[in-house]
């Protein structure tokens, strides 16, 4: 790192995700001319991890290469690789798998949430997943080299829909069962679930719904009705489960291990930290948010907004975000958007089809240039919908 001059102020940014990338260039665009205020962001790859695409990944599809140090060009802000294994809040320390030690003022903390491997015996030795970009290689490698037998996809969720049918349109010589709880397309209009269900079928995905995974050996997955299903491969994408690190910080944290956030997106703990994305807790009218990068991005540059507000000496804003569609992917010409009410209830309008597959493809491709128009003119990234009276704040802090 670069020297540090007694006025200049440190932030650091743990995550180039969704949220951290979009955080980092907000915050770092509008301080540049400023030189009391350095941006760092760390990431443990050099390049961006479009998490959206890993189900591309996994059936072999090559994706674009997206370097985060050259996005940050121009910006001023400052890239360190490392992987993140400790956070010391109380000595505002980030400690890096080199042993390197990062001194911060305030902190953003991004690091993004992964697939939940815990919860049935097995799956963390023996299932695949979307967790990382070698994750999802590794999968790609392993569907290339069977010439047939069953592959499970645990976890009916949207993810796991989508991961079933790129395998099954990608690999039509492997049988596909998507495994799960409930229904696929479970909380969408019944309009945009039949035309999963409609989706999948014509791939030919077996699909399982109501039952419950025990465990999973490395050649078969055992249901709790006693029964099972030979798998030469299975990729979990059931539940989330979030970094350690905040919590071994000692900040504030929900039952999964989020941050706790108050309206300004500040731990409820240590006002010097912010978080955002998948990695917090952040509570809107209609409860609290989940995992989405639509809602991701707007955080993290909510996150640089309330910063440069604090260091004006100024209040933060209270950050309100309404969700406004979900696009599926089912393969690579269909797919289902369900637009959704702020709280994201469905509505009756959907999408599907052709027209559906273009919209996610263009939704899947929008974080970059977006980050790009952003380094340019970074209040184009300050708008996105603040959910009307599903978020209007009745206690705000
Ligand atoms: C297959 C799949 C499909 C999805 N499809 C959609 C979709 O269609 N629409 C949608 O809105 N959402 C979708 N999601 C969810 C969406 O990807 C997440 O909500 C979003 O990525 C969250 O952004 P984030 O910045 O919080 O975290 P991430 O994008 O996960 O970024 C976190 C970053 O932190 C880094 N990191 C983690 N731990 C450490 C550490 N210890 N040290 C340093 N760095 C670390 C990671 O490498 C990563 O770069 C999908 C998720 C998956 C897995």
């Amino acid at each position: 790192m670069n020297t540090t001059t007694a006025q200049q102020h440190e932030v650091l940014v743990l995550g180039a995700g969704y949220a951290g990338l979009g955080a980092a260039i907000q915050l770092a665009v509008r301080t540049k001319k400023r030189g009391n205020v350095r941006v760092t962001l760390v990431n443990p790859y050099d390049t961006f991890t479009e998490r959206l695409r890993l189900h591309m990944t996994a059936t072999g599809q090559e994706t674009a290469e997206m370097n985060i140090a050259e996005m940050l060009d121009g910006t001023g802000a400052e890239f360190v690789r490392g992987w993140v294994t400790a956070v010391d809040a109380a000595a505002k320390t980030v400690r890096i798998d080199d042993d390197r030690v990062l001194r911060y003022d305030t902190l953003v903390y991004g690091l993004g949430s992964i697939a939940d491997t815990t919860t049935v015996p097995g799956v963390d030795d023996h299932a695949y997943t979307f967790n990382s970009p070698e994750d999802a290689a590794v999968l790609a490698d392993r569907l290339a080299r069977l010439d047939g037998g069953t592959v499970v996809v645990g976890g009916s969720g949207l993810t796991g829909v989508e991961a079933a049918a790129e395998i099954a349109e990608r690999h039509p010589e492997l049988h596909v069962v998507l495994l799960g709880r409930q229904e696929p397309g479970a909380s969408m209009h019944p309009k945009a679930k039949a035309h999963v269900d409609a989706a999948l079928a014509r791939l030919g995905v077996e699909v399982r719904a109501g039952v419950e995974v025990t465990k999973v050996l490395p050649d078969r997955v055992e249901l709790a009705d006693g029964t099972g299903i030979d798998a030469a491969a299975t990729l979990w994408t059931s539940g989330t489960r979030v970094s350690p690190l905040a919590a071994g910080a000692g900040l504030t944290v929900d039952e999964r291990g989020r941050v706790v956030t108050d309206t300004a997106l500040r731990s409820v703990s240590h006002p010097d930290v912010y978080a955002v994305g998948d990695a917090a807790a952040i509570r809107q009218g209609y409860g609290v948010m989940h995992g989405t990068c639509q809602g991701g991005m707007p955080t993290g540059v909510h996150a640089a907004l309330s910063i440069l507000r604090v260091l004006a000496g100024k209040e933060p804003k209270p950050f309100r975000f309404g969700y406004y569609h979900t696009p599926v992917s089912l393969g690579r010409n269909d797919g289902v958007v369900q637009f959704t009410h702020p709280d994201d209830s469905p509505r009756r309008i959907v999408l599907t089809g052709k027209r559906a597959a273009k919209y996610k493809e263009t939704v899947s491709a929008a974080p970059w240039p977006t980050f790009a128009r952003m380094k340019k003119m970074p209040v184009s990234g300050a708008f996105w919908p603040h959910g009307g009276r599903y978020t209007r704040i009745r206690s705000a802090k």
